[in-house]
């Protein structure tokens, strides 16, 4: 199984039956060579959502310490003209923010049309983290889910193209990529005791991941669950599924553009004819 799509509201997901590695026929240099080639593709479908502005994309990207949202956006999102992109990392929340419902620093992200924005992290922190670790009451982080669909429902209505990820990595990769990080110089600045601490969590948060997507996987904002463990792989599969939400409204935005252009031709003649 390549990716996993789930947007059936209610449908169970076992996380530990999902892979985290590549299938056995994927290739890496083929793989190289899908992905700057969708690269390509997406910078020209890019080009039409700006010039058409009949929609926008939201692109969220959740999973556990190290799973690679960083990397993802470097890699996935570095192929895009920044012009029509925002990426968001949202952390623990303003004094600010706390004094709003939990969806208002959330939406005041949402992308405009024409535009992208991506997701570093989310309001689904808000069924994660403030569930594990019991910031909030059940009730409070229960009566989310629906709050979160019918919010997604709005962006999707008003044009936006919700595309959510989960990055799953496995806990030995984890492990492996957390003890890289104390021995790479580089990379030491992010090492936190917290990231350990929070293994402890791995399975509160397999369970909290598991009904987030039962409860908030519908036909507009579906969930990729992606297998992480492999970078280039991980990097393929967000870029063919980004690439392929986006491939159906080729026609219409090109139509828009097309319609727009012979009206700029009318204006231009109409303004010669006066000189
Ligand atoms: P990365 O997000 O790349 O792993 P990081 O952990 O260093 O990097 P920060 O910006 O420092 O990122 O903060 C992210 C932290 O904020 C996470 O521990 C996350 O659980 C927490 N966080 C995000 N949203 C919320 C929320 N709504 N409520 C409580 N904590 C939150």
């Amino acid at each position: 199984m390549d990716i996993i799509r789930n947007d059936k509201q209610g449908a169970k997901v076992k996380l530990e039956r999902i892979p985290t590695t590549p299938p056995k026929k994927a290739d890496k240099d083929a793989a190289k060579a899908e992905f700057d080639a969708l690269g390509e593709e997406l910078f020209d479908l890019q080009d039409l959502l700006w010039g058409a502005k009949m929609n926008s994309v939201l692109i969220v990207l959740q999973g556990r310490d190290t799973a690679g949202k960083d990397g993802t956006i470097k890699h996935v999102v570095g192929s895009l003209n920044p012009r029509g992109v925002s990426v968001t990392s949202f952390g623990v929340p303003s004094t600010e923010e706390r004094e709003h419902d939990f969806l208002w620093r959330v939406h005041l992200k949402a992308p405009r049309q024409g535009e992208f924005s991506i997701f570093n992290r989310s309001h689904y922190e808000d069924v994660l983290v403030a569930r594990v670790n019991h910031l909030v009451p059940e009730p409070l982080w229960r009566s989310r889910y629906q709050h979160i669909r019918d919010f997604e429902t709005l962006l999707s209505e008003h044009g936006t193209i919700v595309l959510k990820f989960f990055l799953h990595i496995s806990q030995e990769e984890q492990e492996q990529r957390l003890l890289a990080r104390e021995e790479e110089p580089r990379k030491a600045w992010k090492i936190a005791a917290g990231d350990w601490e929070d293994r402890k969590h791995w399975a509160d948060y397999t369970r909290a991941y598991e009904d987030v997507f039962a409860r908030t996987s519908t036909q507009r904002a579906p969930w990729h669950l992606v297998p992480s463990d492999a970078k280039w792989y991980r990097n393929l599969v967000v870029a063919r599924a980004v690439a392929e939400a986006l491939r159906p409204h080729r026609d219409a935005w090109q139509a828009r553009l097309d319609e727009v252009g012979k009206q700029k031709k009318a204006e231009l003649r109409a303004w010669r004819k006066k000189r």
